[in-house]
């Protein structure tokens, strides 16, 4: 006899484009970074969360050459720390931060009130006007991620979803460099592109 055919090694994707039409799409490999929906059990599972207001004074009160990273003097919460930091862009302008290490993301209002504390008492911007904001979650935790998803060996998860995260700073973008070189290296060289750890 003689073999005609084998499955395909490819995996389908099933997806929609921007009109919310279907398409569907065949990989050989499949490189999944969308956010975890939960985070996989750990000893230590806290969150990085944060708003910043990107800012307008009337008063010229940042150094454009200076930015603050990890500054303490904002108000401290029950449980775990806070944080502000201030990236300038001009001597009127800057995204000044208000960051915790803890449990519980909080509300905007309560964000919006930390930020008001650390703008007005602790930076002394006075009459200060709010362009826009932003507000976002980390995740850091000792938790081990799985870089293969399910059962199928030709998907991997990669960035935030693979672990990339360093569970002490949640910086990601290093890691996640690291994570792509090797799997495009690993394709190149026709190796199964297993993420590394
Ligand atoms: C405001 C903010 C500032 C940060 N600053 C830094 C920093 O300075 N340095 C640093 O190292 N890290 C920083 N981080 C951490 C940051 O999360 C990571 O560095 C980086 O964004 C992680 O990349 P990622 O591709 O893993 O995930 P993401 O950037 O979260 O990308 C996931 C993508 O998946 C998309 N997606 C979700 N669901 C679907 C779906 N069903 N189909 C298709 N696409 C989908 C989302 O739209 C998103 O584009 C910051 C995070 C935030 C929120």
């Amino acid at each position: 006899g003689a073999v005609t055919g084998l499955p395909d090694a490819t995996v389908r994707v099933a997806a929609t484009d921007a009109a919310g039409a279907p398409v569907d799409l065949r990989a050989r490999w499949v490189f999944d970074s969308r956010p975890p929906d939960r985070l996989p059990a750990a000893r230590t599972r806290l969150l990085q969360h944060f708003r910043g207001w990107f800012v307008r004074t009337e008063r010229p009160v940042f150094e454009p050459d200076t930015v603050d990273l990890m500054d303490f003097r904002t108000a401290q919460p029950a449980r775990g720390l806070s944080f502000g930091y201030v990236l300038p862009t001009g001597r009127h302008t800057a995204l000044v931060e208000y960051t915790e290490f803890g449990p519980e993301p909080l509300t905007t209002e309560a964000y919006d009130r930390a930020l008001a504390d650390y703008a007005g008492r602790v930076l002394r911007t006075g009459a200060t006007e709010v362009l826009s904001a932003e507000q976002g979650v980390i995740p850091m935790t000792d938790a081990v991620f799985d870089r293969r998803a399910g059962s199928c060996d030709r998907v991997f998860r990669i960035g935030v979803a693979g672990g990339a995260t360093r569970a002490s700073t949640g910086y990601t973008f290093a890691a996640v460099q690291r994570q792509s070189e090797a799997v495009a290296r690993a394709v190149r060289a026709g190796r199964p592109p297993v993420p590394p750890a």
